[in-house]
């Protein structure tokens, strides 16, 4: 199938509006960095997202899907394929009896939060200020302040292949194989279309107070005022990141527009006009610098997309 016909075959899916060409992946990042997409689509719907894994698998068209970009380094030179962002157009929550929450993967953490708040619900507030979505915290097993995704997921609803096609399969938690920033979900390449979470009653006031008290912890300690795409290490058993970069004399260092940052070791950020190719070099010398200095090998977490 040549490209205008498999495009017309996107628009057919999921309506000409939702399928946007040479798309800059800047403006879906929040490191602001990234090539154009040569599609990138909005589906809004199951089966929109399953017609459209599918015509890509069937026309053999690289895909991959997008949240909020906030763990993504895209390339410089864009992406060949389909993007599927799934966000705002795919983003219902609904908070079911007996302290369930249903979300789909487009829902931000912060909307899940707020969700739960409202209805007296605790136990997501360490996910309130994580500038993602659902499906990426599933995929990433995104935590913070002691509390990870996995503490409070009962199953992902995921798209897997099952021989030329794809199904809808809810993943029970204990089958999706969570680890520190790992997931069988991220090691098999499914779809997360959402998430069923288990919260506790509690108190509102105190659920606000929790969330209240995360956000200035981290407004007061990362570089919230650049674009980034958070910690860019994985944390190394035994160590902190960040202060290994410190220690190996890393902070403030500078590759053309990415920058150790100077308020928090562990994030690199953009201080404007950063390429990818910048932030993947200062990756490399902040690793050999630490590794040098400490012996310790840092592993990127951001997803380093080719
Ligand atoms: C300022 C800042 C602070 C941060 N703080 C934290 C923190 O405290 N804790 C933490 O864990 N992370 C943190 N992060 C990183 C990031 O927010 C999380 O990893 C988040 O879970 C990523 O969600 P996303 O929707 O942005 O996913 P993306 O960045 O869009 O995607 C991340 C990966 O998941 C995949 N993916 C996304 N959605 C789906 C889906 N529905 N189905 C299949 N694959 C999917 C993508 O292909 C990609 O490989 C921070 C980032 C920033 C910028």
């Amino acid at each position: 199938m040549d490209t205008r016909d498999f495009e017309q075959e996107l628009r057919s899916i999921i309506g000409a509006d939702r399928v946007l060409a040479d798309e800059p992946l800047a403006a879906h990042t929040t490191f602001r960095i990234g090539g154009p997409a040569q599609w990138l689509v909005l589906p809004s719907s199951e089966d929109e997202v399953t017609a459209v894994v599918s015509a890509c698998q069937e026309a053999a068209v690289p895909w991959r899907v997008l949240g909020l970009g906030s763990n993504v380094l895209a390339p410089d030179e864009g992406l060949a394929g389909v993007t599927v962002k799934l966000t705002e157009n795919f983003s219902a929550v609904d908070v079911l009896p007996g302290g369930l929450v249903r979300a789909q993967a487009g829902a931000t953490n912060a909307a899940v939060a707020e969700a739960a708040w409202t209805a007296g619900l605790a136990g997501y507030e360490f996910a309130s200020g994580i500038p993602g979505t659902v499906g990426g915290a599933a995929i990433m097993n995104a935590g913070a302040y002691e509390g990870q995704f996995s503490d409070v997921a009962v199953s992902v609803r995921c798209l897997v292949p099952d021989g030329t096609h794809w199904r809808i399969m809810d993943v029970p938690a204990p089958e999706a194989a969570w680890g520190y920033r790992h997931s069988r979900m991220m090691e098999e390449g499914w779809v997360v279309l959402g998430a069923t979470l288990q919260l506790r009653a509690d108190d509102g006031a105190a659920i606000r107070e929790r969330m209240d008290d995360l956000r200035e912890r981290r407004e007061s300690r990362q570089p919230l005022e650049m674009p980034s795409a958070g910690s860019t290490f994985k944390r190394p058993e035994g160590y902190f990141a960040g202060a290994l970069i410190q220690e190996a004399g890393c902070q403030g260092l500078t590759v053309g527009g990415a920058q150790v940052s100077e308020k928090h070791a562990g994030f690199v950020v953009n201080t404007g006009n950063a390429t990818a190719a910048d932030v993947l070099a200062l990756i490399a010398e902040v690793q050999r610098r630490v590794h040098d200095a400490s012996g310790v090998q840092l592993e990127p977490e951001v997803r380093l997309w080719s």
